[in-house]
């Protein structure tokens, strides 16, 4: 097995899987729950068609942006759902109207965060908010490319590193002109493991089933990026950034896969027609008096992405100083820094495989040293239940606790 792009490039993005004449191209785990994708050299013809096409190994179309907009749906029902503005949303609702397909990503039964094409309006729900996990393309390049051949257009809206994959698919098999590329402004996402065995670990210590999943929950206001899970319609877990390990080594980009902290795509120069982001300050070069709560940004990066978007009728826009996102949000100018803790992080995660033992160990001091900024004694308490205590204590004291309570 060899790898195809050199360790801490490969975005596992999947193209080369797509496009694999053999289907050769295997997986990779690394210890540290890292994928990237390797040839089987037994099995491969070397056609080099994989490294043709990876966005890693060759230079990606760009483009700086034209036009900044700051932006929101007039769907209030849209909106509130949302993360900030209901962008992507509100384009998925007026190109199904259209008669186009749309791409998103939604859970999974497993919580894995999985693109999917559909043109039913049903869907966008699921595709409605931030999923900040490794997304997992599957085989979406050649579902997308089997509905162009049937003379449909295609909205697709994901991370700038798929999106690049799918730019650079469309380009080869000379569809571009019928796909809008959408890439979100991306921090980095952590390896699905990660996310997967939280979960387990929080159903474990609840002993409840998990349903539901967000980690800006509409119901408690996105910008204030509750961590909430629900089984049905119970709302069984809500923890703020700093009391939940996973969305604080998000947060604090301490888990993030390895191409994350190395990203092509954390730049001013654009790989799709239109950029969407929260807007970050917003008012901080010219005079603005317009909403402030739940505002998206976009960036038109082509023309493309202009006429798309002037012929949406239900998004309020105001244009706006190109520079102003550009200057404030961070992943326009660089990728999140690797910090001394995301290899030890790595390191512990290699040799022990647990995402909570882990995290308790690595970084657990740092979470509580920004949770005491706010700190009262029941969030002492829970965290103490939640973070310092083995699981076998907890369990005697959730018998005990329910005994007393029953007696
Ligand atoms: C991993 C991640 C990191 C982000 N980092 C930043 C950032 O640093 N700065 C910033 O301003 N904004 C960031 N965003 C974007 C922001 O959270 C909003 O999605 C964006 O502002 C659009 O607003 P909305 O109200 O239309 O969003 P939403 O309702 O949240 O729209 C969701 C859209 O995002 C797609 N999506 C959600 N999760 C994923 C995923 N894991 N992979 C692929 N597509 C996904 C959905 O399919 C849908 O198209 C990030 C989003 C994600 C998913
Ligand atoms: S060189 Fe060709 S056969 Fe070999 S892995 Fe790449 S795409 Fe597959
Ligand atoms: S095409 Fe994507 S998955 Fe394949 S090697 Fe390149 S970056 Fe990795
Ligand atoms: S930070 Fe870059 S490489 Fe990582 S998921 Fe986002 S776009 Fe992809």
């Amino acid at each position: 097995m060899s790898e195809i792009c050199e360790s801490g490039r490969c975005t596992l993005c999947k193209l080369c899987i797509n496009v694999c004449p053999k289907q050769c191209i295997r997986l990779d785990e690394r210890p540290d729950g890292d994928t990237v994708a390797c040839k089987d050299d037994d099995i491969c013809i070397e056609c080099g068609l994989c490294e043709k096409v990876c966005p890693s190994l060759n230079v990606v179309d760009c483009n700086y942006p034209k036009k900044v907009y700051a932006a929101w749906t007039s769907d209030s029902e849209i909106h509130k759902v949302s993360a900030s503005g209901g962008i992507a949303a509100q384009m998925y609702k007026e190109t199904l109207e259209k008669g186009w397909y749309i791409v998103g990503c939604e859970w999974n039964e497993d919580f894995e965060a999985v693109y999917k094409i559909t043109s039913d309006i049903e869907d966008i729900a699921a595709f409605q908010s931030s999923k900040y996990v490794y997304s997992n393309p599957s085989d979406i390049y050649l579902k997308v490319r089997d509905i162009v051949k049937e003379g449909k257009s295609v909205l697709f809206i994901g991370l700038p590193c798929h999106v690049a994959a799918m730019s650079s698919y469309a380009t080869r098999f000379k569809f571009r002109d019928k796909i809008l590329l959408v890439d979100l402004a991306c921090h980095g996402t952590p390896p699905a493991k990660y996310f997967k065995q939280h979960i387990d670990s929080v159903k474990k210590q609840l002993e409840r089933n998990v349903t539901g999943c967000f980690f800006r929950d509409p119901k408690f206001g996105t910008d204030k990026y509750f961590f909430t899970l629900y089984d049905g319609d119970n709302l069984i877990y809500k923890r703020r950034v700093n009391e939940d390990l996973y969305c604080f080594g998000y947060h604090k980009a301490l888990i993030y896969r390895e191409c994350c902290y190395e990203c092509r795509y954390a730049k001013r120069e654009r790989c799709s027609d239109l950029t969407i982001s929260d807007y970050h300050g917003l008012g901080t070069l010219t005079l603005y008096t317009g909403n402030r709560k739940y505002v998206s940004c976009i960036l038109v990066n082509t023309e493309m992405g202009e006429t798309f978007l002037k012929a949406l009728n239900n998004l309020i826009k105001y244009e706006r100083p190109i520079e102003e996102p550009l200057r404030i949000e961070r992943v326009f100018n660089q990728p999140y820094q690797k910090k001394p803790e995301v290899d030890l992080f790595k390191k512990e995660f290699s040799m022990i495989g647990d995402y909570g033992i882990c995290a308790r160990k690595i970084f657990y001091s740092l979470s509580l040293k920004a949770r005491n900024e706010n700190r009262n004694i029941s969030v002492i308490l829970r965290n103490f239940m939640e973070f310092i205590l083995p699981n076998r204590i907890k369990f005697v004291i959730k018998k005990i606790v329910k005994n007393n309570i029953i007696n």
